[in-house]
């Protein structure tokens, strides 16, 4: 009987209410494919607990057909999203559904990868040769003398390579419970289509690790044939390159299990030990955003980090974003501290409230950032920064500080004394002061020293600022 899968929507409203039919060309295999998944997704009674990660491709509205759990994947990706629903909701019966073009080329290494770690999904592999959502360039699938966009005169394998055969490939792995190519070019095909698709979805529903099955499928829109002619191609074309057949069924031996690991809570995982304990709510607090930056070797990154571990200790909850070029020294550094009283969305700072500048470099990067309001320290041995009007400026001389106090590394030290002075991140000083010992744990003889040079630029920054 012709009838729409009870795994699918009533109706499929991706533009029009009320509509029925898929936005798939005629004669293409999706329609179908998605039939036999939605037939064995509700027949097989887990459609409750399905989750469907949609690929880019023609197939990127699935979750508008799919009567179950819906994730759209970024590019080549849905095999990285399955792996993570699978493994953070452990029961779901995950399905990864991706073209060659998305699995193929882009998100290969993804599919491998979970493909090896046996990560417990089913990945439906739509093969049709073909880039067919952008309009039929050649892909990772297509054939020796296929004509595409791209290769106009054939696939050419001095130039262009040889078709991937993922079933093969995947075959070469310890961890995968099944893995089967099948076709939807006829009745007969797709009878044994179906029976693959439900083995895939069994394994899954009774958690026992990794399926894979392609479909080989017509696309007779970027083929330039009818649906026919399509179907008579993939039996005659593609099935000599990609032969038919079950290359692995291992869901009768017994499944592997994990080694146990314990489970902490979110709490035991954050709490390193500090005396504020976990990060209260305060909606009162203003939520400050940092940025420190110069050059590498500098300690930008240390003093963006002891600011961080003391909001963490008062309470507050913090972010700690770095980031630096590949030199180790002398390279550009900076980080992004956000301190808030509530949980900070983004721990990027693109409009800092305090900019702490200690090169000409991250003056000409950052200083026009600074919105109308906000604060520029800079080390005042460096050219005063432009910044944008209504912002407050203040060189102050931390290297010299430094110096004369008898550590001149420790330039990143007095300009925590002057934030700490200026009231500039809103924490106590004993807060601050406890951060700066903890992050010289490891040489105790620079505690005194930093202790010293935080002092002096505490009492500078008073004075004169
Ligand atoms: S372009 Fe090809 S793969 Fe895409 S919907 Fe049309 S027939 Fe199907």
């Amino acid at each position: 009987m012709i009838r729409k899968a009870k795994g699918f929507y009533e109706t499929f409203d991706r533009k029009e209410p009320g509509t029925r039919a898929t936005h798939y060309c005629p004669g293409c295999g999706h329609g179908i494919i998605h039939k036999l998944i939605g037939e064995a997704m509700a027949e097989l009674g887990i459609q409750d607990r399905t989750v469907f990660v949609s690929p880019v491709g023609c197939a990127a509205f699935c979750f508008h057909y799919f009567d179950c759990g819906n994730v759209a994947g970024p590019h080549g990706r849905a095999s990285a999203v399955a792996t993570g629903i699978t493994r953070s909701l452990p029961g779901k019966v995950v399905i990864s559904y991706q073209g060659d073009g998305d699995l193929g080329a882009i998100g290969f290494n993804n599919a491998f990868q979970a493909a090896n770690r046996g990560e417990h999904f089913a990945c439906f592999f739509v093969n049709n040769s073909i880039y067919a959502m952008t309009g039929g360039q050649m892909a990772p699938t297509t054939m020796l003398g296929q004509k595409t966009t791209t290769t106009p005169f054939g696939r050419d394998p001095v130039k262009e390579g040889y078709p991937l055969k993922v079933c093969e490939i995947l075959n070469q792995l310890e961890a995968p419970v099944f893995i089967e190519r099948v076709s939807v070019s006829d009745t007969k095909r797709i009878m044994q289509a179906r029976k693959a698709v439900r083995k895939a979805l069994e394994i899954q529903r009774d958690g026992r690790g990794y399926a894979f099955v392609e479909f080989l499928s017509p696309c007779p829109t970027n083929w330039r044939m009818d649906a026919v002619a399509s179907a008579q191609f993939v039996n005659e074309k593609m099935e000599k390159v990609f032969p038919l057949g079950n290359f692995r069924d291992r869901s009768a031996e017994p499944a592997p299990v994990a080694k146990a690991i314990p489970r902490l809570t979110v709490e035991e995982l954050l709490d390193r030990g500090h005396e504020g304990g976990p990060a209260q709510v305060d909606h009162e607090f203003r939520e400050r955003r940092f940025k420190f930056s110069g050059f590498g070797g500098q300690g930008v990154l240390s003093l963006g980090l002891v600011v961080a571990e003391a909001a963490g200790a008062s309470g507050r909850f913090v972010s700690w974003l770095p980031s630096y070029g590949p030199e180790q020294r002398g390279g550009y550094a900076s980080c992004s501290v956000v301190v808030s009283g509530k949980e900070v969305g983004s721990p990027t700072v693109d409009s800092p409230d305090v900019l702490v500048l200690m090169s000409q470099p991250a003056a000409e990067k950052f200083a026009m950032t600074v919105p109308d309001g906000g604060v520029v320290i800079y080390e005042s041995s460096l050219p005063e920064p432009k910044v944008r009007p209504g912002v407050r400026v203040m060189g102050f001389p931390a290297s010299r500080i430094a110096a004369e106090a008898g550590t001149p590394k420790a330039a990143n030290t007095a300009l925590l004394g002057a934030l700490t002075a200026l009231e500039l991140h809103g924490l106590s000083e004993g807060k601050v002061l406890l951060a700066l010992d903890a992050s010289f744990a490891a040489k105790p003889a620079l505690v005194e020293r930093n202790r010293k040079v935080y002092q002096a630029a505490f009492d500078w920054a008073r004075n004169n600022l």
